[in-house]
């Protein structure tokens, strides 16, 4: 559990995917110029981060630089579509070397809950919605397509209705993330497409009882899986597709401008309530949290303007 007096800090990771089959194939060249463990240049321009991981970087060595420090905070993936974002916050769930963030966090969590005092009494639960074209949906309850963000007593902003599911086990998480996801394959008729133009986000709630003095302990954990952050052009996209891009940019945007707003630490004024993923986290970028960002990339010289492009909108964060 994280105590009230943690700073709210913000870490940026980088990390790069190995060049995969159709980029070998079309011989594209490898980008990226790795320098130390937090620098990496891309056409002549470096660009430092609080860690830079290679290609070559296993899942377990992502999770053990990321170290998670209590249980409040947020964790995003951000990225063109196919740079690794659902890769490194899921990746294969059942398999213990390929498995990511999320199912590394839900081990942990249960780790430190069977080793800690017998008083202590812990409720953990879960809730998995996915934010497009601003409409929030349930991926646990698919009657749910338009969920409303309000506030709470204490105005903590919180998803109105959205189902949540106790859990007593590392496999009862991934139970939950598995029907999550195969709801969203009936709901959608291309799931690939569809993922990249929607936010994922899995929520983790835990609280923590002493069973004779009562007092408790709240941790939330937000893991946003984002939307992809491509431009519209390459493809040439129009009516629909074009509105979906257009939608996507904006809420980008105004993640990219609270995350710059809390890194300057100066601005009185978060644009929280810019954009509905923004304020449902709100109260977990700001305050007693952490927020880490990964900046997921391509190393092919084909998606060097994508690239850049990511590698500036992690370096906003700093
Ligand atoms: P995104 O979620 O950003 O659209 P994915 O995570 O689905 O991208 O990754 C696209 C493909 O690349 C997947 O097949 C994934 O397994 C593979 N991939 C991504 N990152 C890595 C990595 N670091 N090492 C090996 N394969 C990766
Ligand atoms: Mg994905």
């Amino acid at each position: 559990m994280a105590d009230a007096s943690t700073e709210c800090n913000i870490k940026v990771l980088c990390r790069f995917r190995p060049l995969n089959q159709s980029e070998i194939l079309r011989g594209d060249q490898f980008i990226p110029k790795f320098q130390g463990d937090d620098t990496v240049s891309v056409g002549g321009k470096s660009y430092a981060f609080d860690r830079v991981f290679p290609t070559n970087t296993t899942q377990e060595q992502v999770y053990n630089t990321y170290v998670l420090g209590g249980y409040n905070g947020t964790i995003f993936a951000y990225g063109q579509t196919a740079s690794g974002k659902t890769h490194t916050m899921e990746g294969k769930l059942h398999d213990p070397h390929q498995m990511g963030i999320i199912p590394r966090i839900a081990e942990d969590i249960f780790n430190h809950i069977f080793a800690m005092d017998e008083n202590l009494e812990f409720h953990i639960k879960v809730s998995y919605f996915e934010i497009y074209m601003d409409k929030i949906r349930d991926l646990l309850d698919v009657t749910k397509t338009n969920l409303a963000v309000h506030e709470d007593k204490n105005r903590v902003p919180f998803v109105k209705g959205c189902t949540e599911r106790f859990v007593s086990s590392p496999d009862e998480v991934m139970d939950v993330i598995d029907e999550g996801k195969s709801n969203r394959h009936v709901a959608v008729t291309n799931m690939n497409e569809h993922s990249s133009r929607s936010h994922s986000i899995f929520l983790i709630n835990i609280k923590q009882e002493h069973v004779e003095t009562e007092q408790k302990l709240c941790g939330k954990l937000y893991l946003v899986d984002l939307a992809g952050s491509e431009k519209v052009s390459k493809t040439g996209a129009a009516g629909a597709v074009l509105d979906e891009a257009k939608n996507i940019n904006k809420s980008l945007s105004a993640l990219g401008n609270v995350i710059s707003a809390l890194a300057e630490g100066t601005k009185t004024h978060v644009p929280y309530r810019d954009s509905k993923m923004t304020r449902i986290l709100q109260d977990s970028l700001g305050g007693n949290c952490r927020t880490t960002m990964f900046i997921c990339c391509s190393p092919s010289s084909y998606n060097d303007a994508e690239t850049k492009s990511t590698l500036m909108f992690g370096q906003r964060a700093k």
